[in-house]
């Protein structure tokens, strides 16, 4: 069965990288972003990546909630 999550992308950049972390709804750094935008309803971060990809140029899943084979 597969378990479906809000996911946000950050409006701020990493510093260093200049990509837009793509998060969980759950995740506590998400909870330290100044600014995020909603990107939907998904069963994997993968779907949720896409979607970040067509706001902002450079994003990447976040390392705490959105690895690729996390378990909720
Ligand atoms: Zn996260």
């Amino acid at each position: 069965m597969e378990i479906f999550h809000h996911y946000y992308v950050n409006d701020d950049p990493q510093v260093v990288s200049g990509e837009h972390e793509v998060h969980r709804n759950i995740c506590l750094s998400l909870a330290f972003a100044r600014s995020k935008t909603y990107l939907g309803f998904y069963a994997d971060c993968q779907k949720a990546l896409e979607k970040a990809g067509t706001i902002y140029k450079k994003v990447t899943r976040c390392s705490f909630c959105c690895q690729e084979n996390s378990q909720p």
